[in-house]
């Protein structure tokens, strides 16, 4: 734990480059890489990434944070405005920082073990490391850390007290494997397997493979599968192998299985000349392979298969999602209860950070565990993460961290064991505040999860927040150096919550957002967000409240300018930000040309607004077909627009795409952006393969099931009909919750235990029913109403309208619950 400390010389002979030092003396064992989640600044080294943000716009923040080290490209930065700092100037930051983790690598002899596939690493890392930490000190990489930062991010947090690493890696495109190789260098390599994985840069199942294996070239055991393997024609690693197969000839042939109580997967296969058995508490195949590639692990690390079975018996599920649910009394809870690490503790404490919902942020912690590691470095190391993360108060569980209460800074309450805790409840008084969660195994901190978590609506709608921000930074990649973001949250930011998306929007540092009513504006200032939010149909009734609440309203007719006008001069206000729409062509709101000559004199009468933007909204981006008309609207409002921006003499801003304009028209992007439901991950311009990922799954279960003979009905208006009779499930959900009447009749399909099944009857107002004939489903068993497989777009097809619709419609009874991946 106690890291090693780097001197100035040692790292710059690492990195190369150049150095520029006026601190010669500073020690460094902590690096960092995003401006907005910094610890340990004095200690740390700031790495310039150049991104989809040019990092060096945020030395500033580092500096004034207290970090003095610097790695950066850019020879033009200003040093002189950060005295007392080091910089290294390097030609590629990023390959310093793997340099730099690689020189640290080197530093230890113990074994390390490299995992790489296209699915399943995370779980397969996670799994070795509980069958493992009886008798290892582990170092792995937190949640899914595998990219190029990420690596050796992970591989840097390897220290003396170790005696074993677990590292994945994932790459995207071809030559990046490479460099991950030289910072994991592992001596265990598994391969976990190979899909048919899109988007991954690569010509051919061959291609992909083969730049996978470079993570294993200097391995001494390397563990894979002939299923996936077994065609490959190029040369494997490894002076030994173990390869596992099903039927097939193999070190581990597993030959048998067996579901047992519909919760165990029981495996029997052929290993050095015996047959030896294990239990797996998981039955889908994912899973079933990911416990196969752990028990081959396992066997080739040369533990007994009698040990081996023991062990897997006893696996977890994974669970990578931090949580963010609504509490009682108006808090929020952060749920990240399942597993406690001092990595991991440090990442949900950056979400914990994120979240200005609430003043108030509290800690909920247990003991945490580790045998060998010095206790009182531990909790130094996270009372330094609670200064540095804004944490209010500590609730500490266990005897333990109790003796090192005098490390703590914060306000701090201590209990013996969870039901201590569990007790006291009511005493602590949580209220109006974030709370997180976090506390190993042992301290079943589920059980305080679910006293603080509302009850829920078993129908649910989830939202990936991991998702939103990939979809954001996909965007990113397609503006032109300058082009702003302005991100549409109107409706419920299109049903996914308001506060939630525009919170992680306001972090992710987009330039504006828009609603449509004032109202949802209003809302946004109560919850803390400062962003500028544009409203686009501002009632005459609310400009008081936008005034007050600093919305900036969208002014469309010389009604509405007159009348704002009246307002602003009323209260003498004066260069009051509002935009302008113009319509080319929607025949919705907006001046049309005729009208610019005589707004152009009024603008320029007054000085009680001041014209933040020019915009116009295109008819039918998406269309092809409908090109000309795009093209047209575009000429119409570049013109247009053009007047009134030479007439005024302040620079403004001018926009006319929405999401699928991003994706179709790079010319007219102008000086921003309106992104909407591509940030939700849809984008109907995205004919083939999408590259964005699934921000919501809608999720509900099952309430009763039961057997209908031949020729009975189901439902309102015996419109089900089951000529041969059947089995039924009843699902918690219906119309008053957006799932449309006209799904009914097997229009609609939902997926149960990985099995899609249409539905029977009419949709009912609060529920439906689904054919389950010849299926294994229980009561209470989970429903999907769409996620990536049944997705938003299909359904939207089937019944005539648009994923915005169905997005927009689910009922605000529906609750909603987030998470971070
Ligand atoms: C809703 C809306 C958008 C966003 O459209 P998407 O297709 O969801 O990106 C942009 N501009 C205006 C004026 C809108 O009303």
């Amino acid at each position: 734990m106690n890291h090693i400390l780097y001197s100035v010389e040692e790292i710059s002979s690492t990195i190369g480059g150049k150095s520029f030092v006026e601190n010669p003396d500073s020690q460094i064992r902590t690096l960092l890489t995003d401006s907005r989640k910094l610890t340990d600044t004095e200690k740390g080294i700031f790495f310039a990434l150049k991104g989809r943000r040019h990092g060096h716009t945020f030395i500033k923040d580092a500096y004034d944070a207290g970090v003095r080290n610097f790695v950066i490209s850019d020879e033009t930065i200003d040093r002189s405005s950060y005295s007392g700092s080091n910089f290294y100037i390097v030609e590629d930051t990023l390959k310093s920082l793997q340099d730099l983790a690689a020189h640290h690598r080197l530093k230890f002899s113990y074994p390390v073990i490299g995992i790489t596939g296209s699915n399943g690493k995370t779980v397969v890392k996670e799994w070795l490391y509980q069958l493992l930490a009886p008798e290892n000190n582990i170092v792995r990489s937190p949640r899914s850390f595998n990219s190029q930062i990420g690596v050796p991010l992970s591989v840097w947090e390897m220290n003396e007290e170790n005696n074993l690493g677990i590292f994945e890696a994932g790459i995207s495109r071809k030559g990046e494997m490479e460099n991950l190789a030289k910072v994991i260098r592992p001596s265990i390599g598994i391969f976990t397997n190979i899909g048919e994985a899109h988007y991954e840069g690569f010509e051919n199942t061959e291609e992909k493979i083969k730049e996978k294996l470079k993570l294993f070239e200097d391995v001494d055991t390397f563990i894979y599968s002939c299923k996936y393997l077994g065609e490959y024609a190029g040369e494997l690693p490894g002076k030994n192998r173990f390869t596992w197969c099903y039927r097939d000839k193999a070190d581990l042939d597993v030959f048998d299985d067996e579901v047992l109580e519909g919760k165990f997967q029981f495996l029997r296969a052929r290993y050095n000349g015996e047959d030896i058995e294990a239990l797996i508490p998981f039955t889908d195949q994912a899973s079933i392979e990911n416990g196969i590639i752990c028990w081959a692990t396992l066997l080739a690390m040369g533990y007994e298969p009698e040990e081996a079975d023991r062990r897997l018996a006893k696996l977890l599920p994974v669970n990578m999602r931090l949580e963010l649910k609504n509490g009682i009394n108006n808090c929020s809870l952060i749920d990240d209860s399942y597993s406690l690490d001092l990595s991991s503790l440090a990442i949900a404490l950056d979400f914990l950070q994120q979240q200005n919902q609430h003043l108030r942020r509290t800690l909920i912690l247990s003991d945490i565990p580790g045998d060998t590691l010095d206790p009182l470095l531990i909790y130094e190391k996270v009372a330094r993460l609670l200064e540095n993360k804004s944490v209010d108060r500590l609730i500490a569980i266990g005897p333990h961290i109790k003796k090192y209460a005098a490390e703590f800074n914060v306000e701090t309450i201590f209990f013996e064991d969870t039901d201590e805790l569990i007790s006291k409840l009511p005493s602590l008084k949580l209220a109006n505040e974030t709370i997180l969660l976090k506390g190993a195994r042992a301290y079943e901190f589920e059980r305080i999860s679910a006293l603080l978590t509302h009850k829920v609506h078993e129908t649910i709608l989830e939202i990936n927040l991991t998702a939103v921000e990939h979809n954001l930074n996909y965007y990113k990649t397609l503006l032109n150096p300058g082009v702003k973001i302005m991100a549409i949250v109107k409706a419920f930011s299109y049903g996914s919550g308001s506060f939630e998306i525009a919170n992680l929007l306001e972090f992710n540092k987009v330039d504006y957002l828009a609603v449509a009513y004032a109202d949802e504006g209003v809302s946004l200032r109560k919850d803390g967000i400062t962003l500028p939010i544009m409203v686009m149909n501002p009632d005459v009734m609310a400009f008081e409240t936008i005034i007050e609440n600093s919305l900036e309203p969208e002014i469309y007719s010389f009604r509405i300018f007159e009348e704002f006008l009246e307002v602003l001069n009323r209260k003498n206000i004066s260069h009051y930000p509002v935009h302008i729409k113009l319509d080319t062509g929607m025949h919705r709101l907006g001046f049309e040309e005729k009208d610019i000559v005589k707004l152009i004199g009024l603008l320029s009468e007054t000085d009680a607004m001041r014209v933040e933007s020019i915009f116009s909204h295109l008819v039918a981006s998406e269309d092809e077909s409908e090109d000309d008309l795009t093209k047209e609207q575009v000429k119409k409002f570049e013109q247009m627009s053009g007047m009134i921006k030479e007439k005024l003499a302040y620079p403004l801003l001018r926009h006319v795409l929405n999401t699928s304009g991003i994706s179709r028209f790079p010319d007219s992007q102008f000086d921003l952006v309106r992104l909407g439901i591509g940030l939700y991950g849809i984008d109907s311009s995205n004919k083939e393969g999408s590259p964005l990922q699934t921000v919501t799954s809608l999720k509900t279960s099952i309430s009763q099931i039961k057997e209908i003979r031949a020729g009975e009905t189901v439902g309102y208006g015996s419109s089900g009909k089951m000529p041969q009779g059947g089995k039924i499930a009843t699902v918690k959900i219906g119309y008053a919750d957006g799932y449309s009447r006209a799904l009914s009749n097997g229009v609609g399909k939902m997926l149960i235990n990985g099995k899609q099944v249409p539905t029977v009857g009419k949709i009912c107002m609060d529920m439906c029913m689904l054919d389950v004939t010849g299926l294994n489903v229980s009561e209470g068993d989970e429903v999907i109403v769409f996620n990536n497989e049944i997705r938003v777009e299909d359904i939207a097809k089937k019944i005539n309208t648009i994923p915005y619709e169905i997005l927009t419609g689910i009922s605000q009874r529906v609750k909603r619950v987030y998470y971070y991946e």
